[in-house]
């Protein structure tokens, strides 16, 4: 069976092939066109003050493809194919433009947070689509954030490292995301002075597990004495919360708070003055 997509490109499924791999070959084939064909939206969740004030200090940046026929993917099911194929370069540019164009849209002093894949560094140009971006927004360095996670430090020869050090020179915020889950979190902790740490939602999804409940108080010592604010993911009650205020974590993020929505759902309360921008609990209805 030979079947095509229109434009001159074919792909050949053997009689019988798995339902899989076709599913997988069109998804590709579909995510090829999706950047051109405007199918991505970004959402955006908001990341809060656990020290004195609930207002929110970040809004992590969260992708979404809107497939025409399918309806809404999520990021773990086509990042992976999106970065094997190599359309997670030109995908992420749109990204950290993206992001900064609705930060500076906001006119507050919130920051923006990027998720970068490691792929990006290693086939793209990071610091130039970087500065490109802050210099086509406006936005102050100050308020773009880069989330990685240590998978972008693992052998590249100390190349990531330079281009963290020069992005970090103009002010950019650098996080190390889902601190805690990977091989040796510690250990990259010396490569680069990162600004953030994020405490993986595992630790607090079984905080209710004395042994997670002691990871996260030495994560958070760990970064207080490292001097780097220290978020924690996935907080989804208000149990987690209170335990997470006691712990000194600086920053939640999660569900009880808000899920991620796209940002004209923030548009109110983002156009507030700095002081009204508070968020409450939850902030928007949720629909679980
Ligand atoms: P992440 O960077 O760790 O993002 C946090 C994920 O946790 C998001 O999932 C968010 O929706 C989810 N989350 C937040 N609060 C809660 C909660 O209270 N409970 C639960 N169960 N989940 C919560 P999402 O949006 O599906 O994204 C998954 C991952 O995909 C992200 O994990 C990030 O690694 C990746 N990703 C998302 N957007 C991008 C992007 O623009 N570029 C790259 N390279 N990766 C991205
Ligand atoms: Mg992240
Ligand atoms: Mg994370
Ligand atoms: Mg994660």
């Amino acid at each position: 069976r030979t079947k095509s997509d229109g434009r001159g490109s074919y792909r050949f499924f053997e009689a019988g092939m798995d339902n899989h791999i076709q599913a997988r070959l069109m998804l590709e084939t579909d995510l090829r066109k999706a950047l051109a064909a405007d199918e991505f939206e970004l959402h955006f969740q908001p990341i809060v003050s656990l020290e004195s004030t609930d207002e929110v200090r970040c809004y992590e940046a969260l992708l979404r493809w809107k497939h025409p026929v399918r309806g809404m993917i999520p990021p773990g099911d086509f990042i992976p194919i999106a970065e094997e194929i190599g359309v997670i370069v030109p995908l992420g540019e749109w990204v950290i433009h993206e992001a900064c164009r609705q930060a500076v849209a906001w006119n507050g002093t919130a920051r923006v947070a990027v998720n970068l894949s490691p792929i990006q560094f290693k086939r793209g140009d990071v610091v130039g689509a970087v500065h490109q971006a802050l210099t086509h927004s406006g936005l102050a360095p100050q308020r773009l954030e880069l989330e990685i996670t240590e998978s972008v430090l693992m052998d590249d020869g100390g190349r990531t490292q330079e281009i963290l050090t020069s992005l970090h020179k103009v002010g950019v915020r650098i996080a190390m995301d889902d601190f805690g889950t990977g091989y040796s979190s510690l250990s990259y902790l010396r490569k680069f002075s990162f600004d953030k740490i994020k405490i993986d939602r595992s630790f607090v999804k079984d905080i209710h597990i004395q042994q997670n409940r002691d990871i996260i108080n030495a994560i958070v010592e760990l970064g207080r004495s490292l001097g780097m604010t220290v978020t924690a993911e996935g907080i989804e009650t208000a149990e987690q919360l209170e335990l997470l205020r006691g712990a000194g974590c600086h920053e939640g993020q999660g569900y009880l708070f808000s899920r991620p929505r796209p940002s004209y759902e923030f548009e109110g309360l983002l156009f507030a003055p700095d002081s009204m921008r508070r968020v409450a609990r939850p902030l928007v209805p949720l629909h679980v």
